[in-house]
């Protein structure tokens, strides 16, 4: 029996008592006992129901608290300060505890540092709303197992309904298999998408190689780049516009290239002057290292042909060797947000596409070098070959086909030996040997002192060229010889010329000579008067002998020895004379100034015998040698000594001197000075002295001084005139030394040399 039972029988028992005590009536007794029964009847089968229902709910409560413990997912409940007010068996489990020791402790002391505000936010929403809400957290580290992940746990919280004090009811799930898969899955589209965007920058930057290797010309080299460009950024347009210099006045776009559909056709190569929203984008691209999306893409249209695009991306090229460009990319129908992606790659490109500039400026440098070459080559006013070392002509201009009257092709099949006059040709290969071995001619070139020859080379039709030739070796770097360059210039007009000159000076010359030797001829008499004079006296004499002693033979033999001497002598002279008339003038070359002034001095001796002068020649220290011929210089010697004596005609005898002076000049020349004594220069015109045929003798020819002046300055020299202190005129000449560092020192030579007889050292009067 039941405790309720047992009440209920206690308390019937006793009104029974109370009723027996009582005078009531016994049937509405009976019938409340009645019902008192049936009641107890009643609450006893209920009773046994509530039991029965209890047992159920028992049942029911150990499956659920099965269920509670052993679910899949946490369930914990956590008051308002966070702190676990029962958890179940797999939310202990998660959080690596004991429920004991899990239940009034923080939720927080197993969450990760870093999470716990995360978490006290989650709380903090909680309490506030009736919904779920949701968020994730790690684990602390030191409740994972060393070497895993941490754990992340996924909270789904709500306030608990109708809770005093409030307690919020969490969900915990760990997630951190799904999330760890999850961030793998994130890594693999992560790396399939770098896998994707570096292929995308291999093949745009080897496409961009290709099409700088696929033309020569840059214009087309310029366009197929930007083409790859746009193909990669899937752009409408791109173009590249020159110099990327807001402070540029006007710029260019050098190449554009767009998709057909896109509208407008921008002005390539042709100056735009900037304005404001260009310079802006200018200034925009060159501020920036990374491609800049530019904000207002319909500010300057003119980039699109008047078509003002959606979207524009901008980024300045920067090449080492010049100004940066601008490099554009346009949308012209839709707007676009380029990638990071797209502007990596925009970003490689641009670089690339500056590597590309730089080689398109050296190959720019390099065509136009060429064609300036070529223009040199072909336009020359000189004939321009290249000849490999046996001389075969490698390449012709048209200018040497002209000279030698040769077609390319029939040059190409020769050497330049088959075209040279067969005089020069040893001279021609000497010349080549020389260069195609010393490197000094090298060196020489590089000083601008290139080496040339005179020579002749034979024309198509026969005809003989004088050229004047320069050649200069071309070498490797390891100083092998690759080809020849020569230089051919036609010098007939000049060579024709000199001759021209050559012959008038000749003839001047001769007529000089000739001149010399009439006012000569009276010395020249008695000088062979003189042995002839002996020569008759002695055969004179020796016929006499043979009348009056006919036996003697050796008054005889002395007789006829001395005729021989004397006729010997007068035949010498007489060949000297011949001699004299003779020479002509050769080419310039060092000759002594010295030996040649004495050999003029001996030349007249007679003339000056005569006439009683008396010769100095006074020589200064370390004069050189002298450029120039021997025998025009002793001409010219010659008719200063017989114009100086000739003005000391009236001079009385003891001051009839001549001076002659040979000294050097401080510009290193040969200074040679004839000083006399004579009537001076004032009764002379000195601004017509040197004129031909201005004299003022009677019979004279004018010619001297004129010819004298010809001479001097065909070798580069000077003659002039001026009064001599005390009396009478000197008349001076300068001729270039010859300095004896010159590599063609050759011994000096004088007309001594080759005709004068007997050393010059005999003029009369000489002092020394
Ligand atoms: P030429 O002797 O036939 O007159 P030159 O040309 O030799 O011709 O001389 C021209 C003129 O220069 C002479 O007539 C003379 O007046 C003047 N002259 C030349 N040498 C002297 C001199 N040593 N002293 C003075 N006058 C001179």
């Amino acid at each position: 029996m039941t405790r309720f039972d047992q009440a209920s029988d206690e308390q019937l028992i006793r009104l029974l008592a109370e009723l027996e005590r009582g005078d009531k009536g016994s049937d509405e007794l009976t019938c409340l006992v009645h019902e008192l029964l049936v009641h107890q009847i009643e609450l006893e089968q209920q009773n046994r129901e509530l039991l029965a229902v209890r047992a159920v709910l028992e049942e029911s409560r150990e499956r659920y608290a099965d269920l509670y413990d052993f679910a899949p997912v946490g369930y914990l409940s956590i008051d308002a300060a966070g702190r676990i007010q029962n958890i179940n068996l797999t939310g202990a489990k998660l959080l690596g505890q004991s429920r004991d020791r899990l239940i009034g402790r923080a939720f927080s002391t197993y969450i990760a540092r870093d999470d716990r505000m995360l978490l006290k936010a989650h709380i903090a929403d909680a309490l506030q709303s009736k919904a779920f809400g949701s968020c994730e957290l790690r684990l602390r580290p030191d409740k994972v197992t060393l070497g895993a992940e941490p754990s992340i746990l996924r909270l789904e919280s709500a306030l608990e309904a109708a809770s005093t004090p409030a307690r919020i009811r969490v969900i915990l799930s760990d997630i951190t298999e799904r999330r760890q898969a999850e961030h793998e899955r994130r890594q693999r589209d992560i790396a399939a998408a770098a896998a994707e965007s570096r292929h995308r920058l291999v093949s745009g930057l080897e496409r961009l190689s290709a099409a700088m290797t696929a033309a020569f010309d840059p214009k087309t080299v310029l366009n197929d780049l930007l083409r790859v460009v746009q193909d990669l950024l899937r752009a409408d347009r791109a173009w590249l516009l020159y110099p990327c210099d807001p402070d540029a006045t006007e710029v260019r776009i050098l190449a554009e290239t767009a998709v057909p559909s896109c509208p407008g056709e921008p002005p390539t190569d042709r100056a735009i002057p900037t304005d404001e929203p260009l310079r802006r984008l200018i200034r925009a691209a060159l501020n920036a290292s990374d491609p800049v999306q530019d904000p207002n893409p319909s500010a300057v249209p003119m980039l699109g042909g008047g078509f003002a695009p959606r979207s524009r991306l901008i980024i300045a090229v920067r090449p080492e060797g010049d100004r940066p460009s601008l490099l554009g990319l346009h949308l012209c129908r839709v707007e676009r947000t380029w990638s990071e992606d797209d502007l990596t790659l925009v970003r490689a490109l641009a670089g690339r596409l500056a590597d590309i500039l730089d080689v398109l400026a050296v190959r720019r440098a390099l065509t136009e070098s060429e064609e300036r070459f070529r223009a040199t080559f072909e336009q020359a006013a000189v004939g321009i070959c290249h000849l490999d070392a046996e001389g075969f002509f490698l390449r012709v201009n048209q200018k040497l086909c002209i000279i030698l009257g040769y077609t390319q092709e029939e040059l190409l099949a020769r050497t330049c030996r088959d075209l040279v006059h067969p005089e020069d040709h040893d001279g021609l290969m000497q010349y080549i040997a020389r260069i195609g071995e010393d490197m000094s001619y090298a060196r020489d070139r590089d000083r601008g002192e290139a080496q040339s020859l005179e020579m002749r080379h034979i024309g198509k039709s026969g005809q003989t060229i004088w050229c004047n030739l320069t050649m200069a070796a071309v070498r490797d770097s390891s100083g092998g010889l690759r080809y020849f360059i020569a230089v051919i210039e036609d010098i007939s007009a000049r060579k024709q010329l000199e001759e021209r000159e050559f012959r008038h000076r000749h003839a001047l010359f001769r007529v000089g000579r000739i001149s010399t030797m009439g006012e000569m001829s009276s010395a020249i008499a008695h000088e062979v008067a003189q042995p002839l004079m002996g020569i008759s006296t002695y055969a004179g004499g020796a016929l006499e002998r043979i009348d009056s002693a006919p036996g003697e033979i050796e008054p005889l033999r002395l007789a006829l020895r001395e005729i021989s001497r004397l006729a010997a002598r007068a035949g010498r002279i007489i060949e000297r004379i011949r001699d004299f008339s003779k020479q002509h003038a050769s080419a310039p070359r060092p000759i002594d100034p010295v030996a040649i002034s004495r050999a003029a001095i001996g030349m007249i001796e007679p003339e000056i015998r005569t006439n009683g002068v008396q010769i100095e020649l006074r020589v200064g220290a370390d004069v050189p040698c002298a450029i120039g011929d021997p025998v025009e210089i002793e001409q010219v010697l010659i008719n200063l000594l017989m114009n100086g004596m000739e003005a000391m005609r009236d001079t009385p005898p003891t001051e009839r001197r001549l001076h002659v002076t040979i000294e050097r000049t401080d510009r290193d020349q040969v200074r040679v000075a004839v000083a006399d004594r004579g009537v001076g220069l004032e009764r002379t015109d000195p601004r017509r002295l040197f004129d031909p045929f201005y004299t003022t003798k009677e019979g004279g020819t004018g010619l001297g001084l004129s010819m004298s002046r010809t001479i001097v300055d065909f070798y580069g020299g000077r003659i002039w005139a001026e009064p001599r202190p005390g009396g009478g005129a000197v008349f001076a000449f300068t001729l270039p030394g010859h300095l004896p560092d010159d590599s063609t020192e050759r011994s000096p030579a004088s007309p001594a040399d080759r005709t004068l007889d007997g050393p010059p050292d005999t003029a009369i009067g000489d002092p020394q």
